[in-house]
């Protein structure tokens, strides 16, 4: 079985997170979508609120399954007998920066990291622009599922 972590702050869930599930959903069998929990990081929205916003976007997909874990990726993986994280790919600062991150996850874990690259139209979106627009008053409507919107 193909079960594969997606782990991220999902600080919210956008359009381009969306983007990545949604092509990755027929590689694998199973999806954990995994709010990393870090004691460092101010969020904007709750770990309550980010749960929330995801778990409602994908009550109807089977397949998907939403937690939260703190501490390593890979021993969260290992827990949950998960075989592969999944990342989406944006520009070569995310390349630099992920390439380090899963190269030091297979030095300490046989888990592979399976990359998928961003869609031209949701390449630009990430959540700390997002959460700019949201904090001045402007509409996410473009860049967010309805899940961000309406909660
Ligand atoms: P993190 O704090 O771990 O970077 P994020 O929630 O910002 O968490 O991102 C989680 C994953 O989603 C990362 O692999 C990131 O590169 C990817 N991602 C974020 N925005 C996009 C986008 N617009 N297109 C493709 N991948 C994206």
């Amino acid at each position: 079985m193909r079960k594969a972590l997606f782990p991220g702050s999902f600080d919210p869930i956008t359009l381009g997170h969306v983007d990545i599930i949604n092509r990755a959903l027929p590689l694998f069998d199973e999806i954990v979508i995994a709010i990393g929990i870090n004691s460092d990081k101010n969020y904007m929205f709750s770990l309550e609120e980010r749960l929330k916003f995801i778990t409602d976007n994908y009550k109807n997909e089977p397949k998907i399954t939403v937690k939260t874990y703190s501490g390593l990726t890979i021993d969260f993986c290992s827990k949950i007998d998960a075989n592969f994280i999944l990342r989406g790919l944006r520009n070569p600062a995310d390349f630099e920066f992920e390439k380090a991150i899963a190269q030091t996850n297979r030095k300490l874990s046989k888990i592979e990291t399976v990359f998928l690259l961003t869609s031209a139209d949701t390449s630009f979106i990430s959540s700390s622009i997002v959460r700019d627009v949201i904090k001045n008053g402007g509409d996410a409507t473009g860049f967010v599922p309805k899940s961000v919107l309406i909660n």
